[in-house]
């Protein structure tokens, strides 16, 4: 795993966490809302039935007090009553008793009711923005409206639906042109923010933490599976390394006697599997022996570093093969016909002639060259691989009686 590779699969892995988390964050937010508007609900239904049983009753009569004093917008000629004993009652209507609740539950839980309409009878009954924007939403035929919403600065979980109108309302209402079976304003329920807020937080806090434990430790395992790529992958390049050293001519890069052995056995029996020729062409270099003795030995080494390194740019192939088969020698294994291995030996001919490496001691020319002998079998259970490689020496032998810096091929 290459490091770039390991930070995208980070990356990805925290883009995955933060989306995961932020997933559960609007969760949580939309689950407090639901709450909140379900409690709210909850409230509504319950003032819904206060008024209805106030309604029942055509009103109630309580004591006049400092805090409930006749309701003025009511004018029923029996609205106050005094009793034999001289106590002072008036009646209470639904209306008027929705903002008693109202402030005895505000007072108690911080939650307020607020009963209004667009055409309030009561001046304190008119709605705030929020509330006038929820009244029309129920003229399109919205069946309630709840979100969070602050009043004077103060967040809330608002809820407002809308109040039916039954036979009993119209006793206070008719003459504001309402009728039974429709509605007359609304009733909003405000829940404080800010208990509900506080679990959300605590909550947030929760979440932060796991999911900030969980990309952690995800970091922290993509690091030792990173690590531990790193030390795998150099521990097979080393392994590598070493098996090619094991196979490989350290003068002349080219694949040892070694490799040339576990080779040609693979080729000779898969050539014989499936019936095709394989052919081979012995090469070694003229006269290296006085090139040796002009140049000097170390020259020669290098002479034979060219050479091979010269000859090497032909084999691609994976089915083909030069080695260094010992001392100024090579040898070419390759599946491929006598035409083919004569043309490929005369190509290799050619090569090391035209790099013109000086050479002194030579009989046949001012340069470096080589004679090659080649060989082709198709191999069968009665020959033995040694058969091939005895008719390329043949081969070779006769490049060097004809005169050197040619190729002879092996003729039946
Ligand atoms: P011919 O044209 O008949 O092949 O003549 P030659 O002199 O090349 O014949 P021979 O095979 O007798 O000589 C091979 C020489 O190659 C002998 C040795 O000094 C030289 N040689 C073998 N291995 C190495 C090597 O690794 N480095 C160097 N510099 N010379 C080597
Ligand atoms: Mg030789
Ligand atoms: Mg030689």
């Amino acid at each position: 795993m290459k490091k770039h590779t390991f930070l995208i699969y980070g990356m990805l892995w925290l883009l995955l966490i933060a989306s995961t988390f932020y997933q559960q964050m609007t969760d949580t937010k939309n689950y407090a809302q639901a709450i909140a508007t379900r409690q709210a609900e909850m409230f509504f239904d319950h003032i819904v039935l206060l008024r209805h049983w106030n309604a029942l009753h055509g009103g109630v009569y309580v004591p006049i007090s400092d805090d409930t004093q006749p309701n003025p917008y009511q004018k029923l000629p029996e609205r106050d009553l005094e009793t034999k004993d001289g106590h002072k009652l008036t009646l209470i209507n639904p209306a008027y008793m929705t903002p008693q609740i109202g402030e005895i539950e505000q007072g108690k839980t911080g939650i307020r009711f607020h009963i209004t309409s667009r055409n309030p009878l009561r001046p304190e009954n008119k709605p705030d923005s929020w509330e006038l924007s929820a009244l029309l939403a129920f003229t399109k035929g919205e069946a309630s409206l709840s979100e969070a919403a602050s009043i004077d600065g103060v967040p809330f979980y608002r809820y407002m639906a809308p109040l039916k109108i039954d036979n009993d309302c119209l006793k206070c209402h008719a003459q504001q042109g309402v009728k039974a079976g429709g509605y007359y304003g609304g009733l909003s329920i405000s829940i404080p923010a800010g208990s509900i807020d506080e679990f959300v937080s605590a909550r947030l806090r929760q979440l932060e933490f796991t999911h900030i434990g969980i990309a952690l430790a995800g970091l922290v395992v993509l690091l030792v599976a990173f690590f531990t790529h790193q030390k795998m992958t150099r521990r097979l390049a080393k392994a590598k390394r070493h098996l090619q050293l094991a196979y490989m001519d350290v003068l002349t890069q080219l694949p040892n006697r070694r490799y040339y052995d576990f080779f040609v056995n693979r080729e000779w029996k898969r050539a014989m599997r499936q019936g095709y020729p394989l052919s081979m062409i012995m090469i070694d270099i003229d006269y290296f022996k006085i090139y040796n003795d002009k140049m000097g030995h170390i020259q020669g080494d290098h002479c034979l570093q060219h050479v091979a390194k010269t000859m090497r740019r032909y084999f691609r192939r994976a089915g083909d093969l030069i080695a260094r088969y010992g001392g100024e020698e090579f040898c070419v294994v390759a599946a491929c016909d006598t035409d083919q291995i004569a043309q490929l030996a005369e190509i290799l001919r050619k090569s090391v002639e035209d790099m013109q490496l000086p050479h002194p001691g030579s009989k046949i020319s001012s340069f470096v060259t080589i004679s090659l002998g080649a060989a082709t079998v198709v191999p069968d259970e009665t020959m033995e691989f040694e058969e091939l490689l005895r008719r390329a020496d043949q081969s070779l032998y006769l490049a060097k009686e004809n005169g050197r810096n040619r190729v002879e091929s092996y003729k039946v």
